[in-house]
């Protein structure tokens, strides 16, 4: 039976742990566990003999896969897979999988606390904004931004969405309106949610030419990648623009700077926070273990992405 390494720096929930256990045994997958490492090596050396392996953040390079001789298949337990090489992957015949939606409502709650945490001037005592009435964009329209445009018209927004690779029609359908340009969502929201991959294309490309475009008091939530944006045109928009707020789950480069100049209009979680509840840790880990099973006993590939 092939032998499962689960592997993460930053580990599970103990549920979600005795839930993959259980996964991996009725399956008779022998498995093993390496936990809070610090050092790569240690990953290289637990990965030695793994023909499967399920991780979370952890970064999976080609270092990894030359230490991984009987390596067949990775899965990330979440969303963005940008911390496995594809192409090395690739090169060294393995899949490699996500597991699609499985942390997104628990991101989107994030997101909508975000909101409301920088509206209500951080929790400061003093008169704040409410989100009822308001526009939010959502950039990208994928899983968590589907979660967070129902949970938005729950407290009364308006909800408009930008994403090229989807029709308008399924944006319709989930009672959002469609936007047409990126410049139109820099324009548009009275707040803007980010919910795009870090991509080639995508990286640094929130730039000075769009948060220029902003309303004066516009607030932007990042719970997607802090690659997107080009920190130095946050600064510019920060300077020119008294009222914008920035809100991250994701620290940004520039954070000792943000914090020192402009805290009042500045958040980070201090770490990355979006899919860390029990229920995603759950539903991530678990979809993991059964993507495994699957694609050892019925050759099953439905979310590999390399
Ligand atoms: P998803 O794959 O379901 O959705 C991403 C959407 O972005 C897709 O609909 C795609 O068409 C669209 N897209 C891709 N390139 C685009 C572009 N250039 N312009 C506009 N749209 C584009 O992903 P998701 O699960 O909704 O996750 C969204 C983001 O949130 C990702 O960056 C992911 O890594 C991040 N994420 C963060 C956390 C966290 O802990 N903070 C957890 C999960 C996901």
């Amino acid at each position: 039976m092939p032998k499962v390494l689960i592997a993460t720096e930053k580990p599970f929930a103990a549920e979600a742990v005795q839930l993959i256990k259980a996964e991996l045994d009725k399956a008779g997958y022998p498995h093993a566990w390496l936990e809070n490492y610090t050092d790569p090596k240690d990953l290289h050396a637990a990965v030695a003999d793994a023909e499967a392996l399920i991780i979370r953040s952890d970064i999976v390079d080609e270092a990894v896969f030359n230490a991984a001789p009987d390596l067949k298949i990775v899965v990330r337990a979440g969303a963005g897979y940008d911390n496995i090489d594809l192409k090395a992957a690739t090169a060294h015949n393995v899949v490699a999988m996500n597991t699609p939606g499985q942390n997104s409502n628990a991101v989107a709650e994030l997101a909508l606390a975000m909101m409301i945490y920088m509206a209500r001037g951080k929790f400061n005592g003093k008169s704040g904004t409410e989100l009822s009435g308001k526009k939010l964009v959502l950039y990208g329209f994928g899983f968590v931004a589907r979660y967070l445009a129902k949970m938005a018209k729950g407290v009364g927004m308006e909800v408009f969405a930008y994403d090229p690779y989807l029709s308008a029609e399924i944006m319709t359908k989930e009672g959002v309106t469609a936007l047409h340009s990126v410049e139109e969502i820099f324009k548009t929201g009275d707040y803007i949610s980010l919910h795009i991959p870090a991509t080639a294309e995508t990286k640094k490309s929130i730039n000075w030419d769009l948060l220029g475009l902003v309303k004066p008091a516009c607030i932007l939530i990042n719970t997607a990648r802090k690659e997107v944006i080009d920190e130095e045109s946050l600064l510019k928009a920060f300077a020119e623009k008294k009222k914008f707020r920035y809100v991250s789950d994701i620290e940004p480069e520039k954070h000792a700077q943000l914090m020192e100049l402009y805290a009042d209009r500045y958040y980070c979680t201090p770490k990355k926070m979006g899919a860390q509840t029990e229920e995603a840790n759950i539903n991530a880990g678990v979809a993991a273990a059964r993507q495994i099973v699957a694609f050892f006993e019925k050759g099953d590939k439905t979310y590999k992405v390399n």
